[in-house]
C-alpha cells in the first residue's frame, strides 16, 4: 500500500478534528474562552507528531531501550481457538470489585458463569501481605466451597491489576501498590507465589494458580471469543491501557525457553507514556494541575489526559481558571467546583449528551447539584470545554491505536474495548472511528466493546495456560 504523506494527512486532520464553534451572545467571553482553550485543541500537526512519538516509544520498549513503555511481555502466545473446555476459576484483584468466579467453557464457549463479589477492608489493603493473600485464599476457599468443587482440580486465572514485571506466564513481580492498595512488603515479590503458598497453608482445596494477567490482556483474550480478528485490547476505564498482538521474533524479553511461538500479547502499560517527558509538547496547566491534584505525582501522564479518573477534574480545573478570570458564573465558584474529584467523567457524559441531543438539562442539573448559578452562556461555554477535552482524549487514544494497526501488518483488526468511559461516553466510539480512519488510512479495523475482561478473560487465559503446560510435557 502507497503510504499517505504526512502533510496530506495534517491538512485532512486538522478540518475533521475541530469541534463545532462555540455560540455565546458575549463576545468578550467567547475570545477568553478559546483564549484558555487554545492550547487544549489539538493541531493536526500534534496529533501526528504523538504518533511518531508513541511509535518510537513502542519501539524503543520492545527492544529494552529506555522508554516511557514498559512494553511488558504476557507469555500468552495464542488466542482461544475453540478448544477450551471444563472448569475454571478467576479472581479478580484490583479492579473497582474483588470478585471470584467460576467459568465452565464447553467448545471455548462460555455456557455457565458464577460469580461472588468480597470486600476487601482497609486493614487488609493497607497491612501485612501475608494477612491480604491469606484472606484471598480464605474467599477462594469459600467460593469452592459454595460451588461444592473442594474435591476437584480448578484451574486459576489471577487478573492482578497493579503494574508488574512477568517473568512467564504465572510469574508476576509487583513493581508498585496503586489504587487503594498498599501492602507494602510485597513489592518486589511474586504475587502468583503468594497466591499459591496462602491456598497451600489452607490445604483445603485442589485449586492451581496457573496464570496473571491483568484487565487488559484479559479483555483482548475475551475480545478474540466473540470476534476472530481482535489483535488489540483496549482498556478506557478509571485507568487507560492497552496491549495487542506481536510478532514473537520482534520481542526481545523472553525469561522463560521459547517454543517457537509465533506471536505473543504484548502489555504496553500506556498510561506511563510521556512519563520521561516526551509528551511534554502536549501538556497544558490544567494537566499540570491535574498532576499536581492527583495521588502519584509526575507519573501515568498519557492516563492523566484520557481516563475516567482524570476527564472530569480537567474539565474542573479549566472552569475554576475561568471564574477567576470572570468569564463563567459570574466570576463566582462553589466550594464543591474547588474540590478536587468534584467534577466527575460522567458528568462529562452527561453534559455530552446534551450537546448530541441539541437539548436537555443534564448540564444545568450538574451545575445547580454543584452550586454554581449559571446564565445560558455559562451552559453553553461547560458543554464546550467538555467537547474539547473529551475530543482530545478520542484524538490521543486513536492516534497510539493507529500507529499499533500499522505497525502489526494484519489486514483485519478487531480492537476490543472494555471500561465505562467507553461504554458511557456518547461520542468517544464515533470520534475514534473516525479519527483511526484518518489516521491509518486503509486499515480495516472495527471497534468492538468486550466486557468482563477481567473475568471471563482470567478463566479464558487459564484454559489456554493448562493446554500449554500440557503441550510442552509431551514435548
Ligand atoms: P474499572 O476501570 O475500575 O475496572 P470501570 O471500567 O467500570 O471500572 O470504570 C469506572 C470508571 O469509569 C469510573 O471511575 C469513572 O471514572 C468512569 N465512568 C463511570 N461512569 C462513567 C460515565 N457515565 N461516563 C464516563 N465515564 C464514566
Ligand atoms: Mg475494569
Amino acid at each position: 500500500m502507497a503510504t499517505v504523506p504526512n502533510d496530506h494527512i495534517i491538512r485532512i486532520l486538522d478540518s475533521a478534528i475541530r469541534v463545532a464553534p462555540l455560540q455565546v451572545e458575549d463576545n468578550w467571553r467567547l475570545q477568553q474562552v478559546e483564549a484558555a482553550l487554545s492550547l487544549v485543541h489539538l493541531s493536526g500537526e500534534k496529533v501526528v507528531k504523538i504518533g511518531e512519538v508513541f511509535r518510537s516509544e513502542v519501539e524503543k520498549g520492545i527492544h529494552e531501550q529506555p522508554s516511557s513503555l514498559q512494553m511488558e511481555n504476557t507469555y500468552i502466545p495464542e488466542l482461544p481457538d475453540g478448544t477450551e473446555e471444563g472448569l475454571f476459576l478467576a479472581l479478580d484483584l484490583g479492579g473497582t470489585n474483588f470478585r471470584m468466579i467460576l467459568l465452565e467453557l464447553e467448545h471455548g464457549k462460555l455456557i455457565r458463569e458464577e460469580v461472588k463479589h468480597y470486600h476487601i477492608g482497609e486493614d487488609m489493603r493497607i497491612g501485612c501481605g501475608e494477612k491480604l493473600f491469606d484472606y484471598l485464599a480464605e474467599c477462594v476457599s469459600d467460593f469452592v466451597k459454595e460451588q461444592n468443587l473442594t474435591g476437584t482440580t480448578l484451574p486459576l486465572g489471577f487478573t492482578f491489576s497493579f503494574p508488574m514485571i512477568q517473568k512467564a506466564l504465572d510469574i508476576g513481580i509487583l513493581v508498585t501498590w496503586t489504587k487503594s492498595f498498599n501492602c507494602p512488603s510485597v513489592v518486589g515479590r511474586d504475587a502468583v507465589q503468594m497466591l499459591r503458598e496462602a491456598i497451600h497453608r489452607r490445604g483445603d482445596t485442589h485449586v492451581e494458580v496457573v496464570a496473571v494477567l491483568n484487565d487488559t490482556t484479559g479483555t483482548l483474550v475475551q475480545g478474540a471469543v466473540l470476534d476472530s480478528r481482535t489483535a488489540i485490547g483496549l482498556i478506557l476505564g478509571t485507568g487507560s491501557n492497552a496491549c495487542y498482538l506481536e510478532r514473537a521474533d520482534k520481542v526481545q524479553h523472553w525469561e522463560v525457553q521459547r517454543h517457537g511461538e509465533k506471536q505473543v500479547i504484548i502489555d504496553i502499560e500506556w498510561g506511563a507514556f510521556g512519563d520521561n517527558g516526551v509528551l511534554d509538547f502536549v501538556k497544558t496547566d490544567y494537566d499540570r494541575q491535574v498532576d499536581q491534584n492527583s495521588l502519584i505525582k509526575n507519573s501515568f501522564t498519557f492516563e492523566k489526559y484520557i481516563s475516567g479518573k482524570y476527564m472530569g477534574e480537567i474539565v474542573r480545573v479549566i472552569l475554576q481558571k475561568l471564574v477567576k478570570d470572570g468569564v463563567v458564573f459570574n466570576g463566582k465558584a462553589s466550594e464543591k467546583l474547588l474540590t478536587s474529584g468534584a467534577f466527575t467523567t460522567s458528568f462529562v457524559s452527561l453534559i455530552e449528551q446534551d450537546t448530541v441531543d441539541g437539548v436537555g438539562n443534564n448540564t444545568k442539573d450538574i451545575l445547580d447539584k454543584l452550586g454554581l448559578t449559571s446564565d445560558e452562556d455559562d451552559i453553553e461555554i461547560v458543554k464546550y470545554i467538555c467537547e474539547v477535552v473529551s475530543n482530545r482524549a478520542a484524538l490521543l487514544v486513536s492516534v497510539c491505536l493507529a500507529v499499533l494497526l500499522k505497525r502489526m501488518d494484519r489486514a483485519d483488526v478487531t480492537i476490543a474495548v472494555d471500561g465505562s468511559l467507553f461504554k458511557h461516553h456518547p461520542r468517544l466510539k464515533t470520534w475514534m472511528n473516525k479519527y483511526i480512519k484518518l489516521l491509518a488510512p486503509g486499515k480495516k479495523f472495527r471497534l468492538l466493546l468486550a466486557e468482563d475482561g477481567s473475568g471471563k478473560g482470567a478463566g479464558l487465559v487459564a484454559a489456554i495456560a493448562l493446554k500449554l503446560q500440557k503441550r510442552f510435557q509431551e514435548t
